[in-house]
């Protein structure tokens, strides 16, 4: 018989086959397997290794896995990895099969995030193995809804979760990520006075109206915004995401609204953003008297989590990657992950996972195996470094 794969290889596949689709950030209602399965069997795995483990149902049918390893020390490492994936539209093939083949292992949640969850339930369950007590207490958390609202690890700060570092379990390609940006989205809307369009005259156009406002976002706050950078994160971005307005084709739009997203710097805030926006619509008013415009309330918001160069958790991991060969300087990336929510509860986090962020949500998911067994390594080696008296 030809070597099988290796242990994470089959852990990974075998939760791939497990279908979590996550309904989205509104979608309640829509079908799905969610993270009642896949929390499930991550329960029973670790459990039946001697791992220590509890699942907390945090919204109906949705859960959360805690995993805990008592350390020597009064410290406590977090590493978090979650089990809902996106949806599998586009995929070519089965994309639950959890395929085995050319060094990779290929599905839906591979790369994104089960690969990494696997890496990490392996890396536990061979501490424990071992009889290895870690100079730290360790807690692996297998979270739900990364990809909706991120409400999982959110009921788990609530809950007093806590811990002196974190270890956010993404697709990293191994990198050491220090940094990311955060988001703050809202709406601006342009409001107008219809009329028939025989007769435009008389009233006032909102999309004419929007017309202004999105030139001025392009022209004149655009270009403030090249002037700021960070050494891992470059500038931060503004985008006109979506534009909808008008009623019929024979009427004088009365209103129109966009979206926009705003990624941030760690030094910017929800409130620094929205200031330069309020400045602008500010200044539009004042050039044009019958520009009526508001600007909304955010709908949602993450900061920029960035972890101090010197915070003992970054250190134990550029050296534990040096240790494995790979480079160990700290880089920025520019999406969010539970890194915003952990930083915004005063917990330093990197985010460090096997697999690339290019097969993630992608329609031809896979991670190679040879990033797993690497993981496992890293993984491992953490647990047994972090919170050492040095
Ligand atoms: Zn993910």
């Amino acid at each position: 018989m030809s070597d099988s794969p290796p242990l994470v290889a089959q852990l990974t596949a075998q939760m791939v086959r497990i279908e979590s689709t996550n309904p989205g950030p509104a979608g309640e209602d829509l079908p799905g397997r969610r993270e009642a399965d896949i929390s499930a069997f991550v329960l029973e795995w670790l459990r039946a290794r001697g791992v220590s483990a509890d699942r907390r149902e945090f919204l109906s049918g949705r859960f959360n896995v805690s995993a805990v390893v008592p350390g020597a020390g009064p410290r406590r490492l977090l590493l978090d990895a979650h089990t809902d994936t996106v949806p599998t539209e586009g995929m070519a093939g089965d994309p639950f099969s959890g395929e085995i083949r050319d060094g990779r292992v290929i599905g839906r949640g591979a790369c994104d995030d089960k690969g990494t969850l696997a890496a990490a339930m392996c890396a536990l369950a061979g501490l424990v193995a071992d009889g290895v007590q870690p100079p730290a207490t360790i807690e692996l958390l297998a979270s739900g809804d990364e990809e909706g609202g991120f409400r999982g690890i959110r009921d788990w700060v609530v809950r007093g979760g806590r811990a002196d570092g974190a270890i956010v379990g993404e697709a990293s390609e191994l990198q050491l990520i220090a940094a990311a940006k955060g988001a703050v989205r809202l709406k601006v809307r342009t409001h107008g006075n219809s009329v028939h369009t025989s007769v435009p005259e008389l009233g006032v156009n909102a999309v004419t109206a929007m017309a202004r406002v999105i030139c001025g976002i392009e022209d004149e706050l655009k270009p403030k915004l090249a002037a700021c950078t960070h050494p891992l994160l470059g500038t931060p971005r503004l985008t006109v995401s979506m534009v909808h307005g008008g009623r019929r084709a024979n009427i004088v739009p009365d209103f129109c609204e966009i979206d926009l997203d705003r990624r941030l710097l760690p030094a910017e805030t929800r409130e620094s953003a929205l200031a330069e926006i309020d400045a602008l619509l500010a200044d539009l008013r004042s050039r044009h008297s019958d520009l009526s415009v508001e600007r909304c309330e955010p709908y949602s918001y993450v900061i920029a989590p960035e972890c101090p160069l010197d915070d003992p958790l970054l250190l134990a991991a550029a050296e534990a990657l040096r240790a494995e060969g790979l480079p160990g300087e700290p880089r920025g990336v520019p999406y969010t992950t539970h890194a915003s929510v952990l930083a915004e509860a005063g917990i330093p986090c990197i985010t460090l996972g096997p697999g690339s962020i290019d097969q993630a949500h992608s329609p031809d998911e896979w991670v190679e195996i040879s990033q797993l067994e690497a993981a496992v390594r890293l993984y491992r080696r953490l647990f047994e470094t972090f919170g050492a008296p040095g």
